[in-house]
């Protein structure tokens, strides 16, 4: 860790900082009606959880977890098909929050115990460098996840870098008409905290319609507990100014116009197309796929794999609504009863990023609710190193 780093970070965690931010966050929301404030990222809600900044926020500001988990957001068809094509014999390359992830049927961890082959990578060079070393086999990448994530997989294969057996099967999905899919929403949000992460890629453009079109403000963060603080404290003062804006509070890491570069590739190997989402449905111009002139190295065209429809929400299950925010997960009757980490029901008790898996490890208990508290103090008020 460098020494300028390191000072950040100090800066970031100072007990004095957060102090005076939870006051102003007090201060700014005495006298204004309830806010609905959205985040769509796992990281944001494994922050938000992990150091209880729900428990010090005013009653009128309420944080809710929106479609933020790529995993989550898969849907069952396209494990499925996923999993049929293992099964038939072609080896499967996937990230490991993936594996338990019911399809249908089965996940993918209980087709390899049935015989498949499902390995586990932690990028797309590996699986590039996994197939290289079977030359003789053939293997598909299950390509998850966000523009964070699409934007790592393009250059390979638009410098033309993926050797001849292997495949992708592109379940990629953008964050975007998501947040626009939120705010057509009754329940919807009054105002967004971006993803850091993603906004690092798209930049700050492709959140200009909020505040112009939805009169949603949205703040652009990043995933210290001061960061989602200071976004909170932004987004009140706005409201209390009866304002809508669009505010990069990661500047350290985004820029307005994004990664460059990185969405070259993007766009030049992927185009965009209705896709549908977990819990969600069919959501406009939100999935990638590879254009044409790449359909080569597309696994549903090589093997010719016809997606099906698939079963996303279990009878009794609340993950679609969880996804878009309409209920918490201990809305659930499965919640750490018969839906837990080692035996997920649902998409959102597997990832870290889900927010069931996230609840039940920091929200589980509410009599816990006094100890989460002291945590919060402790840390916001004790950290400063
Ligand atoms: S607790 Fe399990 S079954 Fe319930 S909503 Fe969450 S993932 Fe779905």
């Amino acid at each position: 860790m460098t020494d300028e780093y390191r000072q950040l970070l100090n800066l970031l965690r100072s007990s004095e900082a957060a102090g005076t931010v939870v006051r102003d966050i007090e201060r700014l929301s005495r006298g204004i009606d309830n806010v609905k404030i959205v985040h769509v990222c796992g990281t944001h809600e494994h922050t938000i959880s992990r150091f209880g900044i729900r428990l010090i926020l005013p009653k009128n500001v309420k944080l809710i977890a929106g479609p933020g988990c790529p995993v989550c957001i898969t849907p069952a068809s396209e494990i499925d098909a996923v999993i049929e094509l293992a099964l038939s014999g072609v080896a499967v390359l996937t990230f490991g929050d993936m594996l338990r992830v019911p399809g249908s049927e089965l996940s993918l961890f209980q087709a390899r115990s049935r015989g498949a082959d499902v390995r586990v990578v932690y990028s797309f060079l590996d699986a590039i460098k996994v197939a290289r070393s079977e030359p003789s086999r053939e293997f598909v990448f299950f390509a998850i996840g966000f523009e964070t994530t699409a934007a790592t997989v393009a250059p390979y294969i638009a410098l033309g870098k993926v050797p001849e057996n292997l495949s992708l099967f592109v379940s990629h999905r953008l964050i975007p008409p998501a947040m626009e899919f939120m705010s057509l929403l009754r329940h919807g949000a009054d105002a967004y905290i971006a993803p850091g992460h993603v906004s690092t890629i798209i930049g700050c453009k492709p959140y200009e319609v909020f505040p112009k079109v939805y009169r949603q403000s949205v703040v652009i963060a990043g995933f210290e507990p001061l960061d989602v603080l200071l976004a909170v404290k932004t987004i009140l003062d706005l409201t209390k100014r009866g304002d809508v804006k669009l505010v990069n509070e990661y500047s350290r890491a985004v820029r307005y116009e994004g990664n460059v570069l990185a969405l070259k590739y993007m766009y030049r190997v992927f185009e965009v197309v209705d896709g549908a989402w977990r819990g969600i449905g069919v959501i406009p111009q939100s999935k990638l796929c590879l254009r044409s002139e790449y359909r080569r190295y597309d696994a549903v065209e090589r093997y010719g794999i016809s997606i099906r429809r698939g079963i996303d929400v279990r009878p009794g299950c609340r993950c679609g609504d969880v996804i878009v925010g309409r209920a918490v997960p201990t809305d659930c009757p499965y919640f750490a009863k018969v839906c837990t980490p080692n035996n997920p029901l649902g998409p959102c008790m597997v990832s870290m990023e889900g927010t069931c898996r996230i609840w039940y490890q920091f929200e589980r208990t509410r009599g816990g609710e006094v100890s989460e508290r002291e945590r919060a103090t402790e840390y916001l008020y004790n950290s400063s190193s």
